[in-house]
Parts: C-alpha cells; sequence; structure tokens
C-alpha cells in the first residue's frame, strides 16, 4: 500500500562542521570518471592515489594463514602486540628511533590515526598549520573538530617547502599542530635534513605546538635517498611529535586499512580512546598481514619505487613538451602536479570556457576522458594533480590526450 502522506520528506539538517555531506574533489571527480566509463567511454582514470600493483605474496600468504587461525576476534584497539612491536622495529630500522610498543596505535588506515589525533585535541577556535599544496584530509578534519587551517605557501622556486619564517609566523598561541607531509601528496616534495632542523629550530620557540610528520609515502623517494623524519632530526621534539605512516602506499595494500603512528603515551592513549568510539580495532588479519610486509622481504618495494619514478620522469618529460604547461619532477611518492595557470581563461574545443582549474578537469574528462583533479582541491589553484600509479601505457596515452586538449584550446 502507497504511503498515505505522499509530500517529499523535508531536509534534514547535517553538523555545520561537515558542511552539507560534500564528496572530496578526489572522489566526486573519480564518481564522474566511473559514469563516463559505464556509459562506455573509454576513460583513463588518474584520480586516486592508489599503487596498481598487487601485495606481494608473501603478505596475501601471512592473512590467508592468519584468517585460518584464528585471527577472527576483535582485537586490541590500539593494535595488536605483534604488530606494535613490528612497527617499533621499523621505526628503529628506517629512523635510528626508539620507540616503545606502548607509544604506537594502529588505526584503520593513517587517516584514521590522523582524525582521531586531531580530534582528541582540537577545539573550536583553535587551528592546525598546513603547508599549501597539501592532501585535504588535513584541513577537512580539522573543520569536523570545529577548528580552522592556517596555510602556508610554498612555491616551486623554493621546491614546495615551506620557508620556517613562514611557518613562525603562521603560529599563534591557538595553534596545536604543524602538518609536515613529506613526501608530499599532491606534489612529491622531499624535505631533507638541513631544512627540517631549521623548521624544528622554529618549532623550538613554540612549545606549545605539536608537529604530525605524515610520512606516509617515506618509502616512495623516486632516487632511493632514505627518507628522514623530524623526530629523527629533532629528538628534543619527539615528545611532542606524531610520527605516521601505513602499508597502504608502500606495500600496495590499500585496501588492508591499516595505518600506524609513534608518539608521546599521552596522546596515543587519546587517539586509541577516539578509535574505542568510532570503529574498535583494526581487522586482525589485516593486522597480521601488515607484520609479514614490515618484517618480510623489501625487495618488491624497491621495484615498486624504481617503477613509480620511471613513470614520473616519464610523464615530466612528456607534459614539459605541451605548450604552456609546467611539470616539475616530482622528487617522491607517485603524482604530478602540472601547473596549468596559462590555460585559465581560454576555451576548449567544445567551447567550455576555463575558468577555473576545476573548469579544466571537467573538460579534460569529459572531451578528452582523462580524468585528474582540480589543484583547488589541494589549496593551489591553477594545476592538476595526475596519479602516476597507474600503466605505463595509459599515462603515455594520458600524456597525448593532454597534448590534443592543448591543441584544441581557444
Ligand atoms: N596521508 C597522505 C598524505 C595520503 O595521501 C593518504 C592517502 O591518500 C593518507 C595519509 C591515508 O592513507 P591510508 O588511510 O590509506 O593509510
Amino acid at each position: 500500500m502507497p504511503h498515505p502522506n505522499t509530500a517529499p520528506p523535508p531536509a534534514l539538517p547535517f553538523a555545520a562542521a561537515f558542511g552539507a555531506a560534500e564528496l572530496p574533489a578526489t572522489m566526486a571527480m573519480a564518481a564522474r570518471a566511473r559514469a563516463l566509463r559505464d556509459a562506455g567511454h573509454p576513460v583513463i582514470n588518474l584520480c586516486l592515489g592508489e599503487p596498481d600493483f598487487a601485495p606481494a605474496p608473501h603478505i596475501l600468504d601471512a592473512a590467508d594463514h592468519a584468517a585460518r587461525n584464528g585471527a577472527t576476534k576483535y582485537p586490541p584497539v590500539n593494535g595488536t602486540p605483534a604488530l606494535r612491536d613490528a612497527i617499533a622495529r621499523k621505526c628503529l630500522r628506517d629512523h635510528n628511533m626508539v620507540v616503545a610498543p606502548t607509544d604506537i596505535v594502529v588505526g584503520n588506515g593513517a587517516r584514521q590515526v590522523i582524525f582521531g589525533a586531531l580530534m582528541a585535541t582540537l577545539d573550536p577556535g583553535t587551528n592546525i598549520i598546513v603547508p599549501a599544496p597539501y592532501w585535504n584530509a588535513y584541513p577537512l578534519i580539522a573543520r569536523a573538530a570545529g577548528a580552522t587551517t592556517q596555510f602556508v605557501e610554498c612555491t616551486t622556486q623554493n621546491d614546495f617547502l615551506p620557508a620556517p619564517d613562514a611557518i613562525d609566523a603562521a603560529i599563534s598561541p591557538q595553534t596545536r599542530w604543524l602538518v609536515l607531509n613529506f613526501p608530499n601528496n599532491p606534489t612529491g616534495a622531499v624535505c631533507p635534513a638541513d631544512h627540517l632542523a631549521a623548521i624544528g629550530a622554529v618549532l623550538r620557540r613554540h612549545p606549545h605546538v605539536r608537529i604530525m610528520a605524515d610520512d606516509m609515502y617515506e618509502h616512495l623517494i623516486h632516487d632511493g635517498t632514505p627518507h628522514v623524519t623530524i623526530a629523527q632530526i629533532c629528538p628534543d621534539l619527539a615528545p611532542r611529535t606524531l610520527t605516521i605512516s601505513g602499508v597502504s602506499k608502500t606495500y600496495a595494500m590499500t585496501g588492508f586499512r591499516v595505518g600506524f603512528a609513534a608518539g608521546p603515551a599521552d596522546l596515543i592513549a587519546a587517539i586509541t580512546r577516539v578509535q574505542g568510539l568510532a570503529t574498535g580495532g583494526v581487522c586482525a588479519i589485516a593486522q597480521a598481514a601488515s607484520v609479514a610486509a614490515l618484517d618480510g622481504p623489501q625487495d618488491q618495494v624497491d621495484i615498486m619505487r624504481q617503477t613509480y619514478a620511471s613513470r614520473a620522469t616519464l610523464v615530466a618529460s612528456h607534459l614539459n613538451t605541451v605548450p604552456g604547461l609546467i611539470c616539475p619532477s616530482p622528487r617522491g611518492a607517485f603524482y604530478a602536479f602540472v601547473n596549468v595557470t596559462t590555460w585559465l581563461g581560454r576555451t576548449s574545443a567544445a567551447g567550455a570556457p576555463l575558468t577555473t582549474d576545476t573548469a579544466i578537469a571537467t573538460a579534460l574528462l569529459d572531451e578528452n576522458h582523462l580524468a585528474t583533479v582540480a589543484g583547488t582541491a589541494f589549496g593551489a589553484p591553477g594545476h592538476l594533480r595526475l596519479s602516476t600509479a597507474a600503466a605505463t601505457s595509459d599515462l603515455v596515452e594520458a600524456c597525448r590526450r593532454i597534448a590534443r586538449f592543448a591543441a584544441g584550446l581557444s
């Protein structure tokens, strides 16, 4: 029987901190790309930051073994002892940092660790400092916690590194965190030890500010240089630093949803409390697989890193020949961040006015079936981000489509 009240339901409110539940730009573009592909168009999707490799066989074997041998119960909220021990070994191996397994938390991806850290420490009226361009989750989560974000602009001229005096100028009594993300999403910037030391010198003057070192892409530095992190370079700052990483990018394990952080005990306890409220512990099978990833052979990591590096060189060299484009060679991660400002104000072959980078990304998808994300989503209008974690043949074809798009501009 039809319901007697046929009037449409009233729009019910959303919490102000979340806005009207809008989709982040990356996901919105990916959804548009999927719709076009479903309609039969030959779309190349370079929106998402997701490795195109499978995890190494020993990692999958460990997941299988765990599932068949009892890893099917609720795990501890802060992570299994076996994984926290493996992470402590990793901290020592990679950064010579001695971390107690009790000062480590495992989350459903690094994303949940970041969410927990910001939720546990931000109040309305406080702020975080984020160098721009940035991964868009930090300001969105800060907003969800009722806080605001102060951006520190970085440019190609300084290799997309935040100037220490600009960080100094941005810090106020309300500042709770400085976020450092190297190698950076979206620019691929890598921060050398002396630059981290200079940032550390600024932070020593501001003891009320915590430091979030988001090292998700730490093993994806193209020339193989070992990654350095601020708690390693400035050990005196370690008591207020949260060092974050995970298995998603390094081991091609995005779907396992395992990220982790090392930091001061009180902060780790607070993050654990937020996680306990939201999700409880992380899938025990995924944690067992992550132990195998961290403790097992690392040769596949090297192969992936070299592949991403050669793709980055290929894409940058192709795009720099396209009139009007500037594509600095990324030093790490797996993105190309292309400056398209000379296209602003022009018109696409199909007549779309290219007033913003979002208009450019939309026209490129609609007319040439190439999905990218507009730099505005990363706090850098006038750019496009292309994921280079895609088959080389797709990347070559993507560059061709961009060249065709450029040739059709008027
Ligand atoms: N940090 C950065 C800079 C990222 O780019 C991402 C994912 O794109 C994450 C953290 C979150 O990774 P995950 O939640 O898969 O561990």
